[in-house]
């Protein structure tokens, strides 16, 4: 049978764009539809506008500590429309830009929804499409709590909308978009109260990772109310009222509800091909990322495997130069660098201290310090915590972790020596830059402790 398209992607973010694009290239009629923004929610409403926000709120701070370094600044506030019009200019040059490399390639862009009608034909708009393979790159989508009177809380989609900066703001959840959306918000001028069910926030980071953190935020002036389990929201008037289950009732302009994405499959109707999900609603792929259907795939965050953009794009890759490029490869999932823009940023890769600990004995590195430009401003809440976690037989780094401003840029290195498999000697015997908060991960003498191992030491003894 003769398919209209050798490949049709669904979704036109990060996953999918890549696949389509280089797939085309490969040479293979490509068709690709997106309903909403190309781009998706990376440059639209997550990483790239977020990430221009993080950096807007810095500007604040930095102006206050020019002053301890000669410069005769005032600062008297912040615009919000200044902001939002250059956030939102980039963004459509963004978009323009992704659309321009799939025609590029040679692509048939389809501005429209898709949806399986059975396991090749999709309906696209209007239009009626057939496909050899197809690869579903839908993504995923803020999760809305089950919660009383959720409907007059936020998501993370609507900081990208908003007319102007609530005064005050309570924002719900320890993950990353937790700690970044407190961050920048506080940054910017609301005054930010941040909760979460955790005791601490960003569960799965390394313990005293997430310790620093949380003292950051308290220094920076986030009300941090950790250890609670919301119970209702409410309107009241223009403001929000947040009721925890200790029974405190928190009260604000606004409430951002920041508690997970799930992955966005409704509508698409997986049913009508047989294409199965799993509890959380992700399509289930093999380490292929084929779903159930052999000629159907599955990329990115609606696999819910490591939602993170840079990851998803080298699947969509990977999975292109498979199909139509006679180079199979699959994209690691092993040791993938990555950085949550908190304020200050954390930069992470591989285990952590408590993951290395369950694995056997594991030498800790730490390092603290005020960062050298702090020694002059004498900004609180602003010291650096580094720290490699290194195997002690077989002297590999298997993980390191910073908590300081640069985090993210430093922790891209670090990332190549951590996945080459480099050991402590490797990281002592390279010569750091000087002066640097970097060149500490190439300077740290002796371990702070050493963990893990105690089976074989007492298999030791009893021997
Ligand atoms: P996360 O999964 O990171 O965090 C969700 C937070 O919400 C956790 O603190 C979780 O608590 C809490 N939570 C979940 N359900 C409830 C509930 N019913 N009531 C109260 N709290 C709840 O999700 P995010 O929304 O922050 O981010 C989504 C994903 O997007 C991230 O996991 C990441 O993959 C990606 N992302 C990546 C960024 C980056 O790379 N810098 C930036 C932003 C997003 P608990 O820990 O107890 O489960």
């Amino acid at each position: 049978m003769a398919y209209d398209f050798d490949l049709f992607v669904i979704g036109g973010g990060s996953a999918g764009v890549r696949c389509a694009r280089i797939a085309a290239g490969h040479g293979a009629r490509v068709g690709i539809a997106e309903a909403r923004f190309w781009g998706g929610t990376c440059v639209n409403v997550g990483c790239v506008p977020k990430k221009i926000m993080v950096q807007a709120a810095e500007y604040g701070p930095w102006a206050e500590d020019a002053k301890a370094f000669g410069w005769d600044i005032e600062c008297h506030g912040h615009d919000w429309s200044v902001l939002r019009a250059a956030r939102d200019a980039e963004v459509a040059r963004l978009n323009g830009l992704y659309r321009r490399l799939l025609e590029g390639a040679g692509a048939t862009v389809f501005e429209a929804h898709a949806r399986f009608l059975d396991a090749h034909t999709l309906q696209v708009g209007e239009e009626r499409v057939t496909a050899e393979r197809i690869v579903v790159a839908v993504g995923g989508r803020p999760s809305r709590p089950d919660l009383k009177g959720v409907d007059c809380g936020l998501i993370s989609d609507d900081l990208f909308t908003l007319e102007k900066r609530p005064e005050t703001v309570i924002v719900v959840g320890g993950g990353y978009i937790g700690v970044e959306f407190a961050g920048l918000l506080c940054g910017l001028g609301s005054k930010v109260k941040l909760t979460y069910r955790q005791k601490l926030p960003l569960r799965g980071f390394d313990q005293e990772m997430r310790e620093a953190l949380a003292d950051a935020l308290a220094a920076q002036g986030i009300d941090v109310f950790p250890g609670q389990k919301i119970e209702s929201l409410e309107a009241a008037g223009d403001g929000r009222i947040l009721t925890l289950a200790s029974g405190q009732v928190l009260e604000a302009d606004a409430v951002f509800l920041a508690v997970g994405r799930d992955p966005a499959t409704e509508g698409l109707g997986l049913e009508a091909a047989g294409i199965e999900t799993n509890e959380r609603g992700a399509i289930r792929v093999d380490d292929d990322h084929a779903t159930n259907l052999p000629h159907v795939y599955a990329i990115g965050d609606v696999t819910d495997r490591l939602n993170l953009t840079p990851m998803a794009t080298a699947v969509g890759h990977a999975l292109a130069d498979t199909l139509f490029g006679k180079n199979p490869r699959r994209a690691s999932y092993d040791n993938v660098p990555k950085a949550v823009f908190s304020t200050p940023p954390i930069g992470s890769v591989g285990l952590t201290e408590e993951e290395a600990e369950k694995r056997g004995r594991t030498e800790i590195y730490t390092t603290r310090f005020t960062p050298m430009r702090h020694t002059i401003t004498k900004r609180e809440g602003r010291r650096t915590l580094m720290k490699l976690v290194v195997d002690a037989e077989s002297r590999k780094v298997l993980g390191a972790h910073m908590l300081g401003e640069d985090a993210p840029e430093i922790m891209q290195g670090i990332g190549i020596a951590v996945r080459a498999g480099l050991t402590k000697e490797d990281f002592d015997a390279t010569i750091g830059i000087h002066p640097t908060a970097a060149e500490e991960f190439v300077t740290l003498r002796s371990p702070a402790r050493t963990v893990g191992g105690e089976e074989e030491e007492a298999a030791d003894d009893a021997a």
